[in-house]
């Protein structure tokens, strides 16, 4: 049987993840990424990458805790191994603080999370505005290094990459059996999909290798998530915003909320202002599509609209997608048999 040739277009977080879970799972294929930006170009390479979930309101929670938990364990994995540092994968312990008491004081993903407790009164202490918290150890991606990464994974099981914008998702075929459509807020344009639509974040990124423990006000809107190098400061959600240029009023606004929280971080050093733009849906896009065209057809499989929570259900999603993927392929093989006979 001739091997299934399989495109991934887009090489953020979503595009490599699936593209390298495709490539462990289904023998005898070929994969290629196909994107027309790549590490440090993303939207993934401006996201802080911490495991935190976010809570889409189409999807059954059940499900997003299902996601979240593979992918935490799996990268659980890489962080106890000696591929870590490159990989860009840590562990983070801190606090998540509230102003008001939250009505579900204990979050659907408490138990996939390390030593989840309510804070002490001795550590809220250091947030005199806030009355409740909660102390937990999670993980934390950095990127560039965890898409550098996955791609040097890929191309180790024989994967590929190439450089080029596809304006129709036609133009790929002739070359390729399966398409999975991993294109982000890009899947607007490509797929006509009205649905997605950006939700702005600006954040900063400063030198400040005192700052250990993150820190994530309840509402998310304002956060100190340290890194390997460096320390993400965030953030805004400007829903349906499109502008990349950094404002200097917001970046001073975010950098005020985040020294009311740790005072110290006045001494940061060697400032960056990046902006990206949350591919956002009432549910990620994760499923099968069938185009027409006369007597041709192009199977395809979605895999988008992860929205601010790429980071803590990618694995989970890579694997559903690769379930898609093996389905067509079954598909496939039968009607190849089907047409030698
Ligand atoms: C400020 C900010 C902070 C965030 N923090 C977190 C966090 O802490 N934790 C978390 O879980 N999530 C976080 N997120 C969300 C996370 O970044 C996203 O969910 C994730 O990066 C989406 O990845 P993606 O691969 O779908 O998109 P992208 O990274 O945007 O990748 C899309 C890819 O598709 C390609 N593409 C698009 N259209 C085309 C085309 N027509 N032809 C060829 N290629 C195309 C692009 O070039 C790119 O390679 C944050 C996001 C932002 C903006």
């Amino acid at each position: 049987m001739a091997k299934a040739k399989i495109a991934v277009v887009g090489a953020g977080l979503i595009g490599l993840s699936t593209a390298v879970c495709i490539s462990e799972s289904i023998s005898g294929c070929s994969v290629t990424v196909i994107a027309d930006q790549f590490t440090p170009n993303t939207t993934s390479d401006v996201a802080a990458g911490v495991l935190i979930p976010h809570l889409d309101p189409d999807t059954p929670v059940h499900q997003q805790k299902k996601w979240f938990r593979e992918t935490f364990d799996y990268l659980s994995l890489i962080c106890n191994s000696s591929e870590a540092s490159e990989a860009g994968i840590h562990l983070i312990s801190g606090w998540q603080i509230f102003k008001t008491i939250p009505d579900a004081k204990t979050p659907f993903w408490s138990d996939v999370v390390l030593g989840f407790r309510s804070m002490t009164a001795k550590e809220l202490k250091k947030f005199p505005q806030h009355q409740f918290g909660q102390a937990f150890t999670t993980l934390k991606c950095d990127c560039p290094p965890y898409l550098l990464w996955l791609e040097k994974r890929l191309k180790e099981n024989g994967g590929q990459v190439q450089a080029r914008k596809i304006e129709d998702l036609w133009e790929l075929h002739s070359d390729y059996d399966i398409i999975v459509n991993c294109s982000g807020i890009g899947s607007r344009k490509l797929v006509g999909d009205l649905e997605i639509h950006p939700i702005r974040g600006q954040v900063l990124k400063v030198h400040a290798p005192w700052v250990k423990h993150f820190i994530r006000d309840g509402d998310g809107l304002t956060y100190i998530y340290p890194g390997i190098h460096i320390v993400t400061l965030g953030g805004t959600r400007q829903k349906d915003d499109w502008n990349l240029s950094p404002d200097p009023s917001t970046s001073k606004n975010i950098f005020d909320r985040c020294c009311s929280l740790e005072p110290s971080l006045q001494r940061a050093q060697d400032i960056k202002v990046r902006v990206g733009l949350r591919p956002s849906r009432s549910a990620v896009r994760l499923q099968k599509e069938i185009l027409f065209r006369g007597n041709e057809q192009l199977l395809v499989v979605h895999n988008y609209g992860h929205s601010g929570g790429g980071f803590s259900t990618h694995q989970g999603t890579a694997r559903e997608a690769t379930q898609l993927v093996k389905e067509y392929i079954g598909t496939l093989e039968m009607s190849r048999f089907k047409a030698k006979l």
